[in-house]
């Protein structure tokens, strides 16, 4: 991970210090150590295997769905984060037509087949980007990173725009 990092960009390393630590305990002793750095703690766990959490806030990175080199890309840029553009949206709908129930036995929900997502990149705290379409059913903000976007579903286009401007 370290290696990825230094090859993505390689003021990693030097400029800017990178410690590796085997579980939440040694990072938050590195974080004492050291209060005049600002460090951020990436989390890179596996499902299923239990170790000490770090204090405070960071970046989890599944590593069984997470390359190397996605990660260090996704550390590099923590704050680009995905939005959602949705076409034909899932919708509650009442069976019967009729007003909710009390106790909303008569609603159910519609998932079009023909629903469309489309995702693009925006840096976190941003606003709509012009390649969102004015008259788009659903627009869904997130704090998903689009580094990890990208890499992982296949069932969502990438807005080609978004992909230019942050590939
Ligand atoms: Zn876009």
């Amino acid at each position: 991970m370290a290696e990825a990092l230094r090859e993505l960009n390689p003021r990693y390393g030097t400029d800017v210090p990178v410690r590796c630590c085997e579980d939440g305990a040694e990072a938050d002793a590195v974080r004492e150590a050291e209060p005049g750095i600002d460090w951020s703690v990436v989390e890179m766990y596996r499902p299923g295997v239990d170790r000490a959490k770090a204090t405070g806030d960071g970046l989890w990175l599944n590593t069984s769905l997470v390359t190397p080199d996605r990660a260090a890309r996704a550390i590099e840029k923590p704050d680009l984060t995905a939005w959602y553009e949705i076409e034909n949206p899932t919708r509650v709908v009442s069976v019967d037509g009729g007003p909710p129930a009390d106790d909303y036995s008569n609603l159910t929900i519609v998932v079009p087949e023909d629903q469309r997502q489309i995702v693009h990149a925006v840096p976190e705290g941003g606003t709509r980007p012009p390649c969102v379409s004015p008259d788009a059913d659903m627009v869904m903000p997130t704090g998903d990173l689009w580094v990890l976007v990208q890499a992982r579903q296949p069932d969502r286009i990438l807005c080609p725009e978004c992909t230019a401007r942050h590939p």
